[in-house]
């Protein structure tokens, strides 16, 4: 079937800048995307090229099998929601559901019609007559999106749109907007710089650094097998320890340096004999024993609780994040027995970062 969104080969300059390099993406039906990345990776720079607010500098765009470079963006039918809503403020929550509709000529009666069932499906119907400054951050966020409902787009292009609201709204909105992409078999590409987000919401996640997409996948591939130490560290929260080891003689076992603390352990395939290697180690994948009953001891430096889990840090050289569930059990200044199943052991080449 014909990708809704395809770019192959595409790049981006600004001047002699080069903020993306060479993307290729392909995005079915119905899938709901995440492009996430730290500030200045060009995942607004790749949402904006979709809508044409940016034109990209080589390869090919397509949307719904049409070529797209060049075609202006009320041309594409695709609709963006952003954080800032961009809503008209002198018009209500009806005005500005059928503004773009009556601009294309649609008959008043048939765009308050469509303002209503749209309103209907994003719980705004008994707020047509409000003006945006009467709305809650929620709703006007609602606002937003039922106006790119409205036009049917081919695709929404979601920029960071819930940056605005308090914890426990995005949360909220988070779920709403995925049922919604559910609800209308919407194809959806969503930027945020929150992993979680991403991580929640999307069927296929784009990690992207310095203009580069550096994996892409379905969410929990990204998490069990990041492809290099920069996905490791970017997806998963709290982030991976990161540990420098050598291999064995034979590449059979690995030794950690933890500062004073050279500790040996198994790893589940062969690698370079003697070769430096990165060893990524998730918090929640370190086991807590009795002291001597582990695979090595650590001291603990510091206990945080939220009440459902708790965070250890242990005074090694680098630091070892650990996460049990619950309230937690050890105390600062204690020596605990920690434990790692070799299966759970992720290896990157030190030098390049590339997994093993
Ligand atoms: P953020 O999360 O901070 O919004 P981002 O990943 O969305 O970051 P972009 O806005 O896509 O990043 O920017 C990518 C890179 O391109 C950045 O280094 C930025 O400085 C640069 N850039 C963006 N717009 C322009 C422009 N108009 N002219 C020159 N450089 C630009």
């Amino acid at each position: 079937m014909t990708p809704q969104i395809e770019l192959a080969g595409v790049n981006k300059y600004y001047g002699v800048f080069h903020a993306l390099k060479n993307i290729d993406l392909s995005i079915a039906k119905g899938t709901f995307v995440a492009l996430v990345g730290p500030s200045g990776c060009g995942k607004s720079t790749l949402l904006r090229s979709l809508a044409g607010l940016e034109s990209i500098s080589d390869g090919s765009l397509k949307i719904a099998g049409d070529l797209m470079n060049g075609v202006p963006p009320r041309k594409r039918d695709v609709a963006m929601v952003f954080q800032s809503y961009a809503l008209y403020p002198h018009m209500t929550v009806e005005e500005n559901l059928t503004y773009s509709l009556r601009m294309r000529g649609v008959a008043k009666a048939e765009a308050k019609k469509a303002a209503e069932e749209v309103a209907a499906t994003t719980g705004l119907s008994h707020l047509l007559k409000r003006y945006p400054r009467e709305l809650s951050g929620g709703q006007r966020q609602r606002v937003a999106m039922s106006r790119a409902i409205i036009r049917h787009p081919k695709a929404f292009l979601f920029d960071e749109p819930l940056s605005n609201l308090d914890a426990a709204l995005r949360v909220h909105m988070r779920k709403e907007i995925r049922a919604l992409h559910d609800r209308l078999g919407a194809t959806s590409v969503y930027v945020t710089h929150d992993q979680i987000e991403a991580m929640t919401m999307a069927d296929h996640v784009v990690v992207m650094k310095d203009g580069v997409i550096e994996q892409q996948g379905r969410p929990l591939d990204l998490y069990d097998k990041p492809a290099n130490k920069f996905v490791a560290g970017f997806i998963g929260s709290p982030a991976m320890n990161f540990i420098p080891a050598i291999a064995d003689e034979e590449g059979k076992s690995l030794t950690l340096e933890l500062g004073v603390i050279r500790q040996p352990i198994a790893i589940d395939h062969q690698i370079q004999p003697g070769s430096k290697i990165t060893v990524g180690i998730r918090p929640e994948h370190i086991g807590i024993t009795n002291q001597g009953q582990g695979n090595f001891d650590v001291p603990v430096a510091v206990v945080e609780s939220t009440g459902s889990s708790t965070f250890i840090t242990a005074a090694t050289t680098p630091e070892l994040t650990i996460v049990e569930t619950g309230r937690g059990t050890v105390q600062p200044g204690q020596t605990i027995g920690v434990a790692v199943a070799p299966a759970q052991v992720h290896l990157f080449d030190e030098a390049s970062g590339v997994r093993i």
